[in-house]
């Protein structure tokens, strides 16, 4: 943990810490007083949308910044502030900035760093709603959306002009698993000058953490993993102090933030990250190998998996693969797919990902149910995808029900 990830209220001593603290001991520990409000263990939830001030002094004394202290709820709350250390500490980033969920955090962040004439390019298999807001609204305000296929550097380097202000992606990405190669895509921003971000929901930093590779900007829907149990919805963006103080102070405008209870709720999911973590890695992995050996299964995206084209590279960059696996129904069509979509009868059928309980779609339905066959076939959603988000059940359970819903 860096200096800078600790609040003054000395947290985890690492003094008495010979290395680095674990991912566990971070998720557990990081960000939090040691001593707290009513010698409680765990940290209030302050239900304030204000703060008082003793005297008009300790007004001007706060304006002056020489307290560090709340002033009204839009602004910050504590709850929330110890949630931002967690989640830098656990990135290994300078800052973390919260939001109400993730579009609100992409949104944030792209109205922070965009003007009218400015452009954007995306990998083209990232999250869709990103890709729309960019293309279809910040357009309205003269922004230019560029989109190349994902993963194809000489293309993204090619969309590159003057006007670039911000290079897009989504690793692994939904539902394909395709993994970004982070140096490369680093690289590429270094190389013209312009900031990158990168959406590792799906990775979460225990399987990858992208500052380390020189990103500017990690994004995670805290909706999916981090708080891991399907019961609340927040984003977070991670980087340096510097370059996120604007994107700060503008989510203190917009006002895209967390209710106090909502906030605990993500720290308290998050005490177990590296946990649910290990499981969701070992049963995306252990549901992976047994579609893929199972003889109405027609193809797997799994990055684990040393049939998916970015084995190699995710093996390099990933200390594991993640619970999301997707898969095709051999020969069936869209009504026999949806078949063993709803003989499934451990996992649910939801949409999102990355908690305890697993879910099960059909990104056909789920997703895509409006958008033409053409674009379905650019998009490469055929009508026999199914994409499962392994939850933490046992895998022999989750290997069970999948297993009577194909043979159903
Ligand atoms: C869910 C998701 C988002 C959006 O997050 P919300 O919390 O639903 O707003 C963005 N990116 C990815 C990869 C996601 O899975």
């Amino acid at each position: 943990m860096s200096a800078s990830t600790q609040p003054s209220s000395e947290p985890v001593s690492s003094k008495s810490a010979p290395r680095e603290p674990g991912l566990s001991t971070l998720a557990v520990h990081a960000g939090e007083a040691r001593q707290k409000a009513a010698h409680a263990i765990t940290d209030p939830i302050v239900c304030a949308s204000t703060y008082t001030f003793a005297s008009t002094q300790a007004v001007i004394d706060y304006i002056e910044q020489k307290q560090d202290r709340e002033e009204y709820g839009r602004y910050g709350n504590p709850g929330e502030k110890v949630v931002e250390r967690k989640l830098a500490a656990l990135e290994g980033g300078e800052d973390a900035v919260l939001y109400a969920s993730g579009m609100a955090a992409i949104v944030g962040l792209l109205m922070t760093k965009l003007n009218a004439g400015d452009e954007v390019v995306f990998f083209d298999e990232c999250y869709h709603r990103s890709r729309e807001f960019c293309a279809k609204h910040l357009s309205r305000f003269g922004v230019v959306t560029r989109q190349v296929k994902a993963c194809d550097y000489a293309a993204m380097a090619a969309a590159i002009n003057s006007r670039t202000k911000l290079l897009v992606s989504e690793s692994p990405t939904n539902p394909h698993l395709s993994v970004v190669d982070l140096e490369q895509f680093a690289h590429l921003g270094r190389q013209h000058r312009v900031e990158t971000l990168i959406d590792a929901t799906l990775a979460t930093p225990y399987n990858v953490q992208p500052l380390k590779y020189g990103i500017d900007y990690v994004l995670h829907s805290a909706t999916k993993y981090l708080g891991g149990h399907n019961d609340l919805l927040a984003g977070v963006i991670v980087g340096s102090r510097e370059q996120l103080e604007p994107v700060r102070k503008l989510r203190g405008i917009m006002g895209a933030i967390n209710s106090p209870h909502n906030i605990y709720l993500l720290e308290r999911g998050l005490k177990t990250f590296e946990l649910r973590m290990q499981r969701h890695n070992a049963n995306g992995q252990a549901v992976a190998e047994f579609l893929a050996g199972h003889p109405r299964v027609e193809k797997v995206y799994y990055p684990g998996l040393a049939s998916h084209p970015y084995h190699d590279i995710a093996r390099r960059q990933m200390r594991g693969f993640g619970g999301l696996v997707t898969f095709l129904v051999r020969g069936a069509d869209w009504k026999e797919t949806a078949a063993v979509v709803d003989a499934t009868k451990l996992a649910r059928i939801a949409p999102s990902l990355g908690g305890v309980e697993s879910l099960i779609e059909q990104p056909l339905v789920m997703s895509y149910y409006e958008v033409s066959a053409e674009d379905r076939q650019r998009f490469g959603i055929p009508d026999n995808m199914i994409r499962l988000s392994c939850g933490i059940e046992n895998a022999e359970d989750l290997i069970e029900d999948l297993r009577q819903a194909l043979e159903a």
